[in-house]
């Protein structure tokens, strides 16, 4: 860790405490998120881990240096909607031989893959380390990385899985009781989870809490061959894998059999990453799967929670490029902001207040550091020890505004300023290097995206000829605006009580 740097601490799910973080190799800080499943458009909920575990990602980065972390985050394209497509769109070719299922999976999924990726860029999110898709990692691998089947044998052979037939077919399911210490993340025991099965559908499980490792497929499902090996037999299954391994199999993969972090959102404690670290322990043996276990809180959309049969379904697609939401397009920064405002375990509340508070923050910070000192950028104690504190992204905000004030040359407490004598431009400078610098800490450019550029410098331009009372020519570029469907909304700014100006896209 760099000399001088605040400690850094997380909360640690698998403890419910606060810890203080300590890398197994500081010079491999090893981090896996859950990542999306390629079916849909990723929805405004799906942006939260994204941005939440960007910003650990660049704060680990700022800690210990860019080369010193992997960010390994999956793609999940093994699912049975994306199979059932695959077989639509293209059985004939697999059945001819012209393409292999992983191949067909491929054309299925790559779309949405690429408008994930668009919308997170989009977000100001750095890409990973490593971005795994689970198709390549179902049967054993040419290089040797572990793998989906490799990794369902070993717990075979260790005493963990075994073969049954269930209604559908063959399945090798993982055996809950033969760990001793299974339900620890999610605080659950067995006999709890005895009380609520369903015995007639789970009559093949030696417990109702064990689950699928590998299921058979149907002869039209599409599947994998794969052969286990199960008391001295070979065991053929054309079959897919249960879900949780293939978590298991990549971090593995990339990242060794005990790593440092392991993040996702909160509805994935129970069953996930429960199982995820049942499989991972019990196929090597280890104490730990991940040290540190970090979750993100829900997400509801203007006070309800979020649904496509509510109606309030949100696709970051949609607040980026449409004006379904509030009648406007939001760009990426801004909806990073929104979401950053809360803390990432607290629930959030996204609504268009919150996205037009935002808008305006930022607006008012850029006006600030454009107009302010010299283009420096200092990352203030308070600003890293904030985030160092389990992610404190609203108590850095709180910084942020003080700096911001600093900038214009407004001081909140002016007997410090009598007193302490400072010099007014220092002073102004340095809060605007400091709000340059957590900016950046937080993953924000110093300036605002392209397509809002002329819009900004518009206002900018209206504002100098008020300012020159010159009303003809600022009506003029008002109306300019208007007749490109722009509103302009005049105000006071807060803090200093001076004329601003904010737009929206006139509905
Ligand atoms: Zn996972």
């Amino acid at each position: 860790m760099a000399h001088g740097s605040p400690e850094l601490t997380l909360y640690n799910t698998l403890t419910r405490a606060k810890e203080a973080f300590a890398p197994i190799d500081a010079n491999n800080v090893r981090i896996y998120v859950c990542g999306p499943t390629v079916y849909d458009y990723a929805h405004i909920g799906n942006a939260r881990p994204a941005i939440v575990f960007d910003v650990l990602y660049r704060l680990l980065r700022h800690l210990h240096g860019a080369d010193r972390v992997t960010y390994v985050r999956n793609i999940t394209d093994v699912d049975d909607k994306i199979n059932a497509r695959a077989l639509r769109d293209f059985g004939g070719d697999i059945d001819a031989g012209r393409l292999s299922l992983n191949e067909a999976i491929r054309k299925v999924t790559e779309p949405t893959y690429d408008q994930y990726q668009k919308d997170v860029a989009a977000l100001g999110c750095l890409e990973p380390t490593f971005q795994p898709r689970a198709t390549e990692f179902v049967l054993p691998r040419a290089d040797g990385k572990d793998d989906m089947v490799g990794m369902i044998q070993s717990l075979i052979e260790r005493g963990h899985a075994y073969e049954a037939k269930g209604e559908s077919g063959r399945e090798i399911l993982f055996d809950t009781t033969s760990m001793a210490d299974y339900g620890q993340l999610s605080k659950r025991n067995l006999d709890e989870q005895q009380a609520g099965a369903r015995v007639a559908v789970e009559a093949h499980k030696k417990h109702p809490a064990d689950f699928v490792l590998w299921k058979e497929s149907s002869a039209d499902e599409p599947g994998w061959d794969a052969t286990f090996r199960v008391d001295d037999a070979d065991v053929a299954i054309r079959g897919r894998p249960g879900w949780h391994i293939e978590c298991s199999a990549m971090s593995a993969a990339y990242l060794g059999e005990v790593f440092d972090i392991h993040g996702g959102g909160l509805d994935l404690i129970f069953p996930h990453h429960e199982n995820e670290i049942a499989q991972s322990r019990c196929a090597h043996g280890s104490a730990v799967m991940a040290n540190y276990w970090m979750h993100n809180g829900f997400l509801q959309v203007e006070g309800r929670k979020m649904s496509k049969s509510e109606g309030n379904f949100v696709t970051i697609h949609d607040l980026l490029h449409t004006e379904k939401f509030g009648g406007r397009r939001w760009p990426g920064e801004v909806l990073r902001l929104a979401m950053l405002m809360t803390h990432y375990r607290e629930p959030i509340d996204f609504s268009v207040k919150r996205l037009e508070e935002a808008a305006n923050t930022l607006n008012r910070w850029r006006r600030w550091i454009e107009h302010s000192g010299d283009g420096s950028t200092l990352v203030t104690e308070d600003a890293l020890e904030a985030l160092s504190d389990d992610l404190n992204t609203p108590r850095l905000l709180n910084f942020m505004a003080e700096y911001s004030s600093d900038a214009a040359g407004v001081w909140v407490n002016t007997e410090y300023h009598n007193h302490k004598l400072v010099n007014y431009d220092e002073r102004r400078r340095v809060g605007a290097a400091a709000l340059r610098g957590a900016l950046e800490l937080l993953g924000f450019a110093h300036k605002a995206e392209a397509d809002e550029k002329p819009i900004l410098s518009a206002i900018s331009q209206r504002l100098a000829l008020i300012r020159e009372k010159n009303w003809a020519e600022a009506d003029k570029i008002r109306d300019e605006l208007l007749a490109q469907g722009i509103q302009l909304k005049d105000g006071k700014d807060p803090e200093t009580g001076e004329r601003v100006t904010t737009w929206e896209v006139k509905r």
